[in-house]
């Protein structure tokens, strides 16, 4: 691959040599693996999921672990004219000769780039054709448990936590191979294995409607239902002290530390918050330590706080606080890229100031507080305005604020209600400094699978437009910035993500005929992927209906272990008069979603008491913004506000007291002002959901088929075409 670097663009994202990496001698390793992100460098290199195997596996003296991404249009050119296979970047080893082949699932949207990087490799793409001598094709991460569009390319898909089940993985084709077991064997042993689904031994029975009826095993021994691997205790797992430095541009140049994986807050349409559950955190004293490691032996000036939500993290406060003071004479940067707002007190507003001062981002999600209780996001306007006024008087001048537009029940009024809940912040903002300013980013709701909306329906395209336009135009016309994200994209996202393997050969063949980079800005082409719909008989609009609590699922056999009770009793909450709110479990009782009902699964928490910051030091309780409670504490202080057990000690009042006033926010906000009793198009629910705006979607529906060019959405004319 050498000899065609020459002949491309960037070629610096090729090389392979960049400090950090691993390069071992090929004569002394016995087993390589090929560690791939089905996109370019400059993506696959920020993935964390990667970065931990790829240290993890490489601890190993007999086993090489290198890494691969999707090359430029331009080598993918060359090696296809050339015939030579694409090669990892350590070793320049084939993908068709290394022993396992990882990869990654991060988005339906990279579906078509899976099938780009295995023709790349020069291996057969299906895995039933291929033989003994091919690598182990195996994928995992988040897009694992809605994997049935792409399950026929892959040998084996590992659901959850990567650190003991793809080692595990390793040892067993190491053991198979040593024994020289033909590769149906081998595979029937990884079934075996904990968190690890081989598709070729389940297939899907249809009914004659061409509905879903079960996805069974085909051969005796595997599991009907696959689990996901879990580790129960993070703080043990393996987490590198070092990271790659790039010498090309990637998207985050930084020490990333995983302080937590897991989120019980519960938003219903939210699937990391599902699958990657319960929630467990790393001690402050292992991450201080992991973040100085990672400055060292980098030389990066910033540390990136990763989690589903770090502003929740048990005990952020002290931590931002050591760990900006342990390296204040460096200056590095501390990045927070995940907070919601409410979770943040001052301490660590003032943190995240005192060395960057780019703009704030919060999530609301929804504009109006009766739909974010309708999907779980547990802030208020009060916490959302708080935010603002506190950041506001750090000195910030620029806030993001993100959205989503199409979740159940969603009316006009709560559009309405959005367009004056970033006006009111712009407002509260320039209270504090003159020049506050607001941007709004909007999405469409995709409905995942393993969520409570998951039998929801997704609004159609045009639907999506109009609603997005609205909003744009309402904001935009109030001299307020707004971005949406292109809903053709997230409509050929729902198509995917809803689908089941009868999607395959449609992938392929939009793969066959140029496909690829769906999420990248400027290539998707939703036109091509509706052509090879047409020609396979296919009918995409289909996956996105709404589906019956009864109806089997294509993804109901790969379980997070979170059960489909749980998330069908969550969204009944949606439809009743009452507060639909389910609580979060972190410092409440359990919710009942099963994910710690064996073993010793539970929500693990960083602690008060036992030298946190590894300085020798108690931490007062007075420095955190919350208290972290187990399951046996909170029922004991449920007892004791019910009167039922006495309060001994002072940190268990500060509990109590935390608890009761927790209790007293989650009442039912006004239940008699509730005007949606009932959820159009909510499960069971006979035909489709009433259109928004109807009147608007059925104009354009009409001008459309009759070929004339569509109205112009609101505020389209004035504003710029969507990100
Ligand atoms: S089982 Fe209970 S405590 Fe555990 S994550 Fe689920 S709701 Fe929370």
């Amino acid at each position: 691959m050498d000899d065609l670097l020459s002949r491309v663009e960037r070629p610096s994202r090729y090389l392979g040599n960049e400090p950090g990496a691993i390069r071992k001698d090929p004569a002394q390793v016995s087993f390589t693996v090929a560690l791939s992100y089905p996109d370019l460098y400059e993506i696959g290199m920020s993935n964390t999921g990667l970065h931990i195997l790829y240290y993890l596996l490489n601890q190993e003296p007999e086993v090489a672990a290198e890494r691969v991404y999707l090359p430029e249009r331009d080598l993918e050119a060359l090696l296809r004219d050339s015939g030579r296979p694409l090669c990892t970047l350590e070793n320049r080893v084939p993908l068709d000769r290394v022993d396992l082949l990882g990869i990654q699932l991060p988005h339906e949207l990279a579906y078509a780039n899976i099938v780009k990087l295995i023709r790349l490799a020069r291996i057969p793409l299906w895995a039933t054709e291929r033989s003994d001598d091919d690598p182990i094709v195996v994928g995992g991460g988040p897009g694992a448990f809605g994997c049935e569009p792409v399950a026929p390319f892959y040998d084996v898909v590992v659901l959850g936590d990567g650190e003991e089940a793809f080692p595990a993985l390793i040892r067993a084709v190491r053991a198979a191979r040593a024994e020289g077991l033909p590769r149906r064997e081998l595979l029937l042993r990884l079934a075996a294995l904990e968190g690890c689904y081989v598709p070729r031994f389940y297939e899907p029975v249809y009914d004659e409607r061409g509905l879903l009826q079960e996805t069974r095993p085909t051969v005796p021994g595997v599991p009907p239902v696959v689990r996901k691997a879990l580790v129960e205790d993070l703080e043990g797992a393996f987490y590198p002290d070092r990271a790659i430095v790039p010498y090309a541009y990637t998207v985050h140049s930084r020490v990333g530390v995983e302080v937590m994986r897991g989120c019980t807050v519960g938003c219903r349409f939210c699937q990391a918050g599902m699958i990657y559950r319960p929630l467990r955190e790393r001690s402050p004293k292992r991450i201080l330590d992991l973040a100085r490691c990672g400055l060292a032996a980098t030389g990066f000036d910033e540390v990136s706080l990763l989690s589903l939500d770090t502003g929740d993290y048990t005990l952020i406060d002290p931590l931002t606080k050591e760990l900006l003071d342990q390296t204040a004479d460096q200056r590095v940067g501390l990045s927070l890229p995940s907070l919601r707002a409410g979770s943040l007190t001052d301490d660590v507003i003032r943190d995240i100031r005192r060395v960057r001062r780019t703009s704030f981002t919060i999530a609301p999600e929804a504009g109006t507080q009766r739909l974010r209780d309708v999907i779980n996001k547990n802030i208020s306007d009060e916490e959302i305005f708080e935010t603002v006024e506190r950041i506001a008087q750090n000195g910030w001048t620029q806030l993001k604020l993100y959205f989503m537009v199409g979740f159940p029940t969603e009316t006009r009024a709560d559009l309405d209600g959005l367009i004056d809940l970033v006006l009111r912040c712009r407002e509260l903002g320039r209270r504090h400094v003159r020049r506050f300013n607001c941007q709004a980013s909007l999405g469409t709701l995709v409905p995942k699978p393993w969520t409570p909306f998951q039998w929801d329906r997704q609004l159609s395209e045009a639907e999506a437009r109009e609603r997005l336009s609205y909003v744009a135009h309402g904001l935009r016309s109030r001299g307020v910035g707004c971005k949406y994200h292109d809903p053709k994209a997230s409509w050929l996202e729902g198509v995917l993500t809803r689908a089941d393997r009868r999607l395959a050969p449609v992938i392929a063949a939009v793969e066959a005929r140029g496909g690829g980079f769906e999420s990248w800005q400027g290539r998707l082409r939703v036109d091509l992927w509706r052509e090879v719909f047409a020609e396979h008989g296919i009918d995409a609009e289909d996956f996105l209906r709404a589906r019956a609590p009864e109806e089997t699922l294509p993804w109901d056999h790969l379980s997070p272990r979170v059960t489909k009770k749980y998330l069908l009793g969550d969204r009944r909450k949606v439809d009743r008069l009452a507060n639909p709110t389910t609580f979060d479990c972190r410092d409440d009782l359990c919710s009942g979603c099963a994910v710690c009902f064996e073993g010793d699964v539970r929500n693990r928490l960083a602690k008060y008491g036992e030298d946190p910051l590894g300085n020798g030091k108690r931490l007062p309780l007075a420095l955190t913004s919350r208290v972290a409670l187990g399951h046996g504490v909170a029922r004991q202080l449920e007892k004791q506000l019910a009167g039922e057990a006495p309060v001994r000690d002072q940190a268990a009042k500060a509990g109590a007291d935390a608890l009761a006033a927790k209790l007293r926010r989650r009442r039912p906000k006004k239940p008699g002002k509730r005007r949606w009793a009932v959820t159009p198009g909510a499960p069971g629910r006979e035909g489709p959901a009433p259109a928004f705006l109807p009147e608007r979607v059925a104009a354009e529906d009409e001008a459309a088929s009759a070929g004339e060019a569509a109205p112009s959405a609101p505020g389209s004319a004035a504003t710029p075409a969507p990100d």
